[in-house]
């Protein structure tokens, strides 16, 4: 078998929960360093997809590797096997996600939220953490916030908290499931702004999103995703102004309507 170069590389992924498919059969290469949107209607896998790279759902078949190393099980002498626990912790240390709902500690403040897992995931000495979490709250303009809890922050504010935490992490990718989507509308901004920060900073990045004017910009490539497959897929400026499928027309013209 050909060994993989891609930061995250998804060969025919396959999901199903009870009798709905999920994934049907999805193959995706990530190069390092890139940016891929995924888009696609509601129900079309988007979410199964990313949370099977975090080892939060465990495909039925195929294969997951991120930075070369497979994801959710491990080689043996028996063949392929169910990676348990604690290589599965280990395994995910290469990829945060960031969520729709922020997912923050409610009992922790924005300080707390960004060393908790560097500290008690990773083990990192609580005077390491604080620095680079103080760091990242800098970057992120979220300074004056270092202590406030998330129910003290509007929706933008600990959308970014969110992703600054990933970031202490030190993720190889970070994953994002419709970060602006749950927000007002004069929020997105702001977060779409942290989302590029992150680029620039070179971390892989695959994105679930319907924001295409951030796709136009920044994603190297654009998937588009429906009834648990990717239909199509290529760099924005094709993919977005000349649809080859009919299905991704309609959805682009549902979406910029
Ligand atoms: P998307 O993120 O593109 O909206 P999802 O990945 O959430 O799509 O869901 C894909 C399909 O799988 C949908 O039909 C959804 O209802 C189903 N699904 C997702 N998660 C579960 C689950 N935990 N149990 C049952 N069905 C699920
Ligand atoms: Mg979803």
């Amino acid at each position: 078998m050909n060994e993989p170069t891609a930061m995250v590389d998804l060969r025919g992924i396959h999901k199903r929960f009870g009798r709905t498919t999920a994934l049907n059969g999805v193959s995706l290469a990530v190069p390092a360093g890139s940016v891929v949107c995924i888009i696609g209607p509601s129900g079309s896998g988007k979410t199964t997809a990313l949370r099977c790279i975090n080892c939060l759902e465990k495909p039925d078949s195929g294969l997951i590797y991120v930075d070369g190393h497979l994801v959710g099980s491990v080689r043996s002498r028996r063949g392929l096997i169910e990676a348990n626990e604690r290589e599965i912790a280990r395994q995910r240390r290469g990829t945060a996600m960031v969520f729709q709902h922020f997912n923050l500690f409610a009992h922790y403040t924005t300080l707390e939220n960004l060393i908790a897992g560097p500290r008690f995931v990773q083990g990192i000495p609580r005077a390491a953490a604080t620095a680079t979490a103080e760091r990242l709250l800098e970057q992120f303009g979220l300074a004056d916030k270092r202590n406030s809890y998330p129910a003290e922050l509007s929706g933008g504010q600990r959308q970014r908290v969110a992703i600054a935490r990933a970031l202490a992490l030190d993720p190889q990718v970070i994953l994002f499931d419709e970060p602006t989507s749950a927000l007002d509308p004069e929020l997105i901004g702001e977060v779409l702004e942290a989302m590029e920060l992150v680029a620039a900073q070179g971390k892989t990045m695959i994105v679930v999103t319907h924001e295409i004017g951030f796709a136009r910009k920044l994603a190297h490539e654009v998937v588009f995703m429906d009834r648990g497959e990717i239909v199509e897929s290529g760099p924005p400026g094709e993919i977005l102004t000349n649809p080859q499928s009919a299905r991704l027309g309609e959805f682009l013209d549902q979406i910029l309507a």
